[in-house]
Formats: C-alpha cells, sequence, structure tokens
C-alpha cells in the first residue's frame, strides 16, 4: 500500500484501536489510499477549500483529502470510537481537521461553511443515510448552494437513480430532482473487495455539479409530483396524478395523459410542479 503521508498504514491503525467495523452504522472501510485519493481528485482541485465529510471513520479519505492540500475538513462522525483516531491525524495536520460527533442527518450544515469561502462535499456515505442526506443538500430553498461540488460514493443501483434521465430504467424521482439542479455522472465504480468488510452490492462514486440557474420551481411540489408520479410509474400519469389533478393538471401544460412517468423529461416534471 502506497504511503500518501507519513502516518500508519490503517490496517495498523484500526487494529490499535480495535475498530471493528460495525453494521448497523454502515460502517465499510477504505484501506487503500490510492483509491481514497482517487476519489478526492476526482472532486477537483482542493488547495484552499473547505470539505464536508460525512462519516470519516478512520480516516482513509480524509487523509487523501488532506495530503491534496484541502485547507480543512469539517467531518461529521456518528461513531465516538474513531475520534482517537481522527485525532491522530488532526495531530499530523494542525488545525485542518475538525471533528463533529453526531448525526450528519441532524447537521446543519450551512451554518459550518465558512464566511465567503469554497465548500467541497466529499464522501463515503453510509448506505443507509445516503440518499436522505443528498436529498437535503439538494433541496435547500436558496440555490445556488454553497457547495461547489459534492463527490459521494453510493451503492451503484443509487447512482444509477441519481445520473439516469428519461427512458432510463433507472429513472425515478432521485433522477428528476437531481437533473433539475445538478449535472451529474458516475466517475467509476469501486467492487467489494475494495471495503472491509466487503458490501454485497457494487458500489460507484457520484460527481454533481450544482446548475446556476435551474429551470424556478418549488423544490416541495416538485417531490409531490414526483412522487405521485413514479409512485404507479407502470400506470399512466391521468391515473397516477389524479390525485393532484390528473387531466386538468396535464392539459394546463400540454402533457399527453397516457404518457408514463419514465417518458417524461425533467422540464415537464417542472412544468407540471409549476401548474399544481
Ligand atoms: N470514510 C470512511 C472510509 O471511507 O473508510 C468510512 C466510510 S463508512 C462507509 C461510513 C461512515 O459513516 C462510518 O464511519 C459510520 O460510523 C459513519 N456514519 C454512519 N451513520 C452516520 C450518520 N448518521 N452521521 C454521521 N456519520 C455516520
Amino acid at each position: 500500500m502506497a504511503g500518501i503521508d507519513e502516518l500508519p498504514p490503517l490496517r495498523d491503525v484500526i487494529q490499535r484501536h480495535g475498530l471493528d467495523a460495525r453494521k448497523a452504522l454502515g460502517q465499510n472501510f477504505l484501506f487503500d489510499l490510492n483509491l481514497t485519493q482517487k476519489i478526492a481528485r476526482t472532486a477537483g482541485p482542493l488547495e484552499g477549500v473547505t470539505v464536508f465529510e460525512v462519516g470519516p471513520g478512520p480516516g482513509g479519505l480524509t487523509r487523501a483529502i488532506l495530503s491534496l492540500g484541502a485547507k480543512k475538513v469539517i467531518a461529521v462522525e456518528r461513531d465516538a470510537r474513531c475520534l482517537p483516531v481522527l485525532e491522530e491525524i488532526s495531530d499530523h495536520y494542525p488545525g485542518c481537521l475538525e471533528v463533529i460527533e453526531g448525526d450528519a442527518l441532524k447537521t446543519d450544515f450551512a451554518s459550518l461553511v465558512p464566511a465567503g469561502e469554497p465548500v467541497r462535499i466529499i464522501a463515503n456515505l453510509p448506505y443507509n443515510v445516503g440518499t436522505q442526506l443528498l436529498l437535503n443538500w439538494l433541496l435547500p430553498p436558496v440555490w445556488p448552494p454553497y457547495w461547489l461540488s459534492m463527490t459521494l460514493m453510493f451503492q451503484k443501483e443509487v447512482g444509477q437513480r441519481i445520473v439516469a434521465e428519461e427512458g432510463d430504467n433507472h429513472y425515478g424521482r432521485l433522477g428528476v430532482l437531481t437533473g433539475w439542479r445538478t449535472v451529474s455522472e458516475m466517475a467509476f465504480d469501486v467492487p467489494p473487495q475494495a471495503f472491509s468488510p466487503p458490501p454485497k452490492v457494487n458500489s460507484t462514486v457520484v460527481h454533481l455539479l450544482p446548475k446556476t440557474n435551474p429551470l424556478p420551481c418549488d423544490a416541495a411540489r416538485l417531490e409531490k409530483v414526483t412522487e405521485a408520479a413514479f409512485g404507479q410509474r407502470r400506470k399512466m400519469l391521468r391515473q397516477s396524478l389524479k390525485p393532484l389533478g390528473g387531466e386538468t393538471l396535464l392539459a394546463k401544460v400540454g402533457i399527453d395523459a397516457t404518457r408514463r412517468a419514465e417518458t417524461l423529461s425533467v422540464e415537464e416534471f417542472v412544468a407540471i410542479a409549476n401548474a399544481l
């Protein structure tokens, strides 16, 4: 394993601290620092940038981010057992790592943004809360957001849903909400054996950039429409959107009521949401 800093290899660190991975916390650790550097590089230039990380765990990705010159990493970790390990990294990069012990779902990330400074979000997310965290960062009332980019590891199947466009098998609510406000791509896949312990599924790194001028729309309305439309994705829209106005609503925006949700573009979903 190539070294990216003078810190000891991650496997040794974990053993020394008795940090066995816990399934309930979605702990699948990355030990290969070349891979964690590849993830961090995907985010774009890190010099002078503050990075928000969720779930640093034993700090493999954190170390990669810091080794690439990030000004600071602000990391939220739920598992207190990781804190002494992260402290060793903090000692190695004085003043560059702030660890907040807590639940990322309850963290007000916007309040942590250093005034006027660029922020990138980079994380190997715990899979049980990954989608909700993405939606929290994606759907704030104010746009453009404080973050310059998000580079996030998901289960491959979730990654496919995030980047999906109309007509794609994986296209659904997540693809519409992501496509509305961002340009997203799957950067590269990561096989199960790259993690310890290996998860049962393949993973993928998704990179998202905020659109400067997404079509004006109320996020809550768009969520409502996509939820109804894809809740019954095999049905025609006149049926699935019935509770929201069905044929009358669709006629207002000139969309054929016999179409199905997966054929509608993001722009068409936005038009329906705005007509609600
Ligand atoms: N970043 C490390 C790596 O790449 O090796 C660990 C990634 S592991 C997939 C997910 C991490 O998220 C674990 O360290 C876990 O304790 C932490 N975690 C789980 N749920 C969390 C939550 N709600 N808020 C913050 N951290 C959480």
